[in-house]
């Protein structure tokens, strides 16, 4: 019976066994000392998340070098994401404490500061394009508002769900189209920052078409840095296009918060799955995010219901799960990426590999492109011959995404020499993957992933899958597999 191993994997030498699944950790003023970074990578985060809805550049800036240190310094993988902002709407400033609001309130919002008896909405472009009855939802949904009455430089509006109004708080008006750009000018200057930072993604909220995501990969061209790009699913209209947006998008994020106001949340549950479903299709990571263990940013346990979610998200197929308010500003940033491990570690032990084989079986059948046809190749013939691991030379990490696209049940190891692509695949669902020396096209590709194969903790007579490029060097040109039982001359066992 074909059993998973966890041999072949640098996941030994960190001393503990990583999830298959990807944590994303955003990071904030309750995670950014040193020693909490360090015991987040040791609970479970492969992915950083900057969230440049909050704070200023020179505190970025020296948070991800000193997530970069660290990483070095305890030699674990991790991938840094800039998640820029995008055209958010706050409330401007109210009275301290936030002023306490009953259904059916009457409140006026205008864009001018300073007037009594009015609350400060900074956006002009809101005044001129919101219509009569339309929703005003303030944060996730704590207080929400009708239109009732509108004039040139006024909104007169009833509370329809009684709360506390809150500075600073942001303001989604559904179906409502400003006729912003997706891209804010405060947007273009912390995309100067991803890029000099050398980020490993970008994500991009509010996406609503796929001009959008066209629009961000020229500013980066402008400035010289092409990033992966995450499309950030939380409009209406980005629901209506998502084939489209993933055609030109890196991957794609559930962003269930927003998501959930736009499109209500008895849908989350079913787009949700739409999304993960078009990503895995697509071979391109998907990070379901938001809400996932929401209690523990004041409780040191999730609830059942949390817990139970992640699980699913898992079974559903995502690559990827993310922390926000649990490690950015909770009282539990370790224990929430400790305990999503957990939870990931216990249900990947039930994950249907049958169901996925047979969706691998259906794409044999029609499947022409040929790197597609050998990573569907390699994941049948290391079932078949039992191996201990997958291994694959990958320059740009294309070939290791289109493996973990098919789950196999047999571990994945990437080797590649681009320090890039092995942060990259810090996303990507069951991936691992360890540097190799430059290699030229002369080199022997084959030698150089069995010689780094030999680091490894695997065992004399055990087999591997290995599949490469040749000649070695060319993106997309993954041509070669090949069955290698592990020899006893590295090891001197007999
Ligand atoms: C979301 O809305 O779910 C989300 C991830 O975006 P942000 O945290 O930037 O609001």
């Amino acid at each position: 019976m074909f059993t998973r191993e966890i041999r072949l994997h640098p996941r030994s030498i960190y001393n503990f066994v990583m999830s298959r699944t990807k944590i994303v950790a955003t990071i904030g003023p309750a995670s950014r000392t040193p020693e909490i970074i360090r015991q987040l990578l040791h609970a479970g985060m492969t992915v950083a998340r900057i969230n440049f809805s909050h704070g200023d550049h020179a505190t970025h800036t020296e948070t991800v070098r000193r997530l970069r240190r660290i990483a070095a310094e305890e030699a674990m993988n991790l991938a840094v994401l800039g998640d820029l902002q995008g055209p958010k709407i706050r409330v401007g400033n109210v009275r301290k404490g936030g002023i306490s609001l009953s259904l059916n309130d009457e409140l006026l919002f205008t864009p001018h500061r300073g007037q009594p008896a009015m609350i400060h909405l900074p956006h002009p472009e809101l005044f001129s394009s919101v219509a009569i009855g339309a929703r005003l939802v303030i944060g996730d949904g704590e207080v929400e508002f009708k239109v009732i009455e509108k004039k040139k430089d006024i909104l007169r509006c009833l509370v329809t769900v009684a709360g506390k109004l809150e500075s600073r708080k942001g303001i989604n008006v559904p179906n409502t189209d400003m006729g912003i750009s997706s891209i804010t000018a405060k947007d273009r200057e912390d995309l100067r920052l991803i890029c000099d930072l050398d980020l490993d993604f970008a994500a991009l909220s509010f996406v609503r078409h796929e001009d959008d995501i066209r629009e961000l990969r020229e500013l980066m061209r402008m400035q010289g840095n092409i990033i992966p790009i995450i499309a950030k699913i939380e409009k209406n209209e980005a629901i209506t296009r998502l084939e489209e947006i993933l055609q030109l998008a890196d991957g794609m994020m559930v962003a269930r918060g927003d998501l959930g106001i736009e499109a209500g949340p008895e849908r989350v549950p079913s787009l949700q799955k739409k999304i993960i479903k078009l990503c895995n299709k697509a071979g391109k990571p998907v990070i379901t995010a938001t809400q996932m263990l929401q209690s523990m940013v004041h409780h040191p346990q999730p609830t059942r219901a949390e817990s139970s979610d992640v699980a699913n998200a898992i079974l559903d197929g995502t690559d990827a799960l993310m922390l926000s308010g649990e490690t950015a500003a909770g009282h539990y940033p370790i224990e929430a990426v400790a305990m999503m491990h957990k939870i990931s570690l216990i249900i990947e032990e039930d994950f249907p590999y049958a169901r996925w084989r047979i969706r691998r079986h259906r794409r044999q059948e029609v499947s022409t492109v040929v790197t597609e046809a050998i990573s569907i190749a390699v994941c049948g013939l290391a079932e078949q011959v039992e191996a201990a691991g997958i291994v694959c030379s990958s320059m740009s990490g294309f070939t290791a995404r289109q493996i973990s696209r098919y789950r196999p049940e047999t571990s994945i190891l990437a080797v590649t020499p681009s320090e890039k692509t092995r942060r990259q695949l810090a996303l990507t669902w069951g991936v691992d993957c360890l540097l190799i020396p430059p290699l030229d096209k002369t080199g022997s590709v084959v030698e150089a992933v069995i010689t780094a194969v030999h680091s490894q903790n695997i065992h004399a007579g055990e087999k591997i899958v290995i599949t490469a490029g040749v000649p070695f060097g060319q993106v997309g040109q993954t041509n070669l597999i090949q069955v290698h039982t592990v020899s006893s001359q590295y090891y001197g066992e007999t």
